[in-house]
């Protein structure tokens, strides 16, 4: 059973780094923001200040 219990902290760590490259807005850091896709490129669209920043997304 040894490995098979991940830490809660590393799973928030996860839900962090998820609000934080689909979520939150890298330039006004509000969470107002969409996806969208272009050919093979997400991008993450602020509602608030219209920023547009690719995602680095693995699929
Ligand atoms: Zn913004």
């Amino acid at each position: 059973m040894l490995g098979t219990k991940v830490p809660a902290s590393r799973i928030n760590d996860k839900i962090q780094q998820y609000l934080k490259d689909f979520v939150i807005c890298p330039e006004c850091k509000r969470p107002d923001t969409k996806l969208e896709k272009d050919d093979n490129v997400t991008f993450i669209k602020c509602s608030a200040c219209g920023a547009k920043h690719a995602v680095k997304v693995r699929i």
